[in-house]
């Protein structure tokens, strides 16, 4: 038997196949032929995520995301397999150091859900030497933040998260550890009372970003997680990409700041794509997106509108569009 709370089975779970997908989706048959059955960033949907998509509806939001579609493959001008500029931020092996005062650890190529829209897709990942990535943070005083990414760093064990921040702390110059995840999203089960009491145990300042990219990923058992974080004194701010038919509508991107900030989570960036091969079927265009940041700034209490940016490569901060 398995057990709907253990999250490592939950993930055995997922869904790999996108034949599979689209009998349990009970999508239209003649579905199949738009999309693409072995791609090479493969499919990967778990449980949680796959319960909130709606049944026969090839248009529904959250599918878009994870289902890979044969237009991944026509190649795009401007779309490149390294849009951000990882490659050269890359400082040594699973560190990228583009902006001052902060770290990007990439602490594990594993992710509990695969976006088609996601710029690391193509990245080469080699599991960082422990001793290097240290001694890089150890060495530059002006680090003050660490930045947990991945991958998902939320599918490290507890042991090694506790290990990872335990090591942190003891560098003196680092006073935050900022978690990206996607995991509270679409994994609920991972967020364990020992997960809490991890975080909540540590000594660093710690801050989540979680990425919700539309209202109807976060259900009541998501909210309670999120709650669960706020309670625990950490700071849970939203990111988002702006995703053509996902999410490129006022109306959706005002229930989700607002869904959000009903389990007290703050709306952080809202992200125009990364030009990454394979996504350009995800692109709005800058000038659709001031439209709607517009209607977003009428519409939305101050404090719930994102902050519209870009990321270019090579400059020192993410680009705000206005
Ligand atoms: C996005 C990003 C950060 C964080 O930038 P903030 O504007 O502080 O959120 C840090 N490092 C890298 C490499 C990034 O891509
Ligand atoms: S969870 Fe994040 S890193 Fe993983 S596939 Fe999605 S966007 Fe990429």
């Amino acid at each position: 038997m398995s057990d709907p709370n253990n999250w490592q089975q939950c993930l055995q779970h997922s869904i790999r196949d996108p034949q599979r997908l689209i009998e349990q989706l009970e999508l239209p048959a003649d579905y199949i032929e738009q999309v693409l059955l072995q791609p090479q960033f493969p499919l990967l949907v778990p449980p949680a995520y796959l319960a909130k998509i709606k049944k026969g509806d090839p248009n529904d939001p959250l599918l878009r995301q994870i289902l890979a579609l044969k237009q991944e493959t026509i190649p795009s001008e401007g779309f490149s397999s390294d849009p951000v500029g990882d490659n050269a931020a890359q400082k040594c092996q699973g560190i990228l150091h583009k902006y001052q005062g902060r770290v990007l650890l990439l602490v594990t190529a594993a992710c509990a859900i695969h976006c088609r829209y996601c710029f690391r897709q193509h990245f080469e990942y080699h599991a960082p030497n422990n001793d290097d990535v240290f001694e890089y943070i150890q060495s530059d005083t002006g680090i003050h933040e660490v930045i947990l990414s991945g991958g998902d760093p939320l599918l490290l064990s507890d042991q090694r998260l506790s290990t990872l921040l335990h090591k942190l702390q003891k560098i003196e110059h680092i006073k935050r550890v900022r978690i990206h995840s996607r995991v509270p999203i679409v994994l609920p089960q991972r967020m364990t009372a020992d997960l809490m009491a991890l975080l909540r145990s540590s000594q660093l300042h710690i801050v989540f970003v979680i990425h919700a990219n539309h209202p109807n990923e976060i259900d009541t058992e998501v909210g309670a997680v999120l709650q669960q974080l706020v309670r625990q004194g950490i700071m849970v701010l939203n990111q988002t990409v702006l995703l053509k038919q996902v999410n490129d509508n006022p109306e959706i991107l005002i229930q989700l700041s607002e869904k959000l900030f009903q389990y007290q989570v703050l709306p952080y960036y809202l992200h125009l794509l990364d030009k990454v091969q394979g996504a350009a079927h995800f692109e709005v265009s800058e000038h659709a997106a001031l439209r709607l940041l517009d209607v977003l700034r009428c519409r939305l209490l101050g404090y719930l509108v994102p902050k519209l940016v870009k990321e270019v490569a090579g400059l020192p901060y993410k680009q705000p569009l206005l």
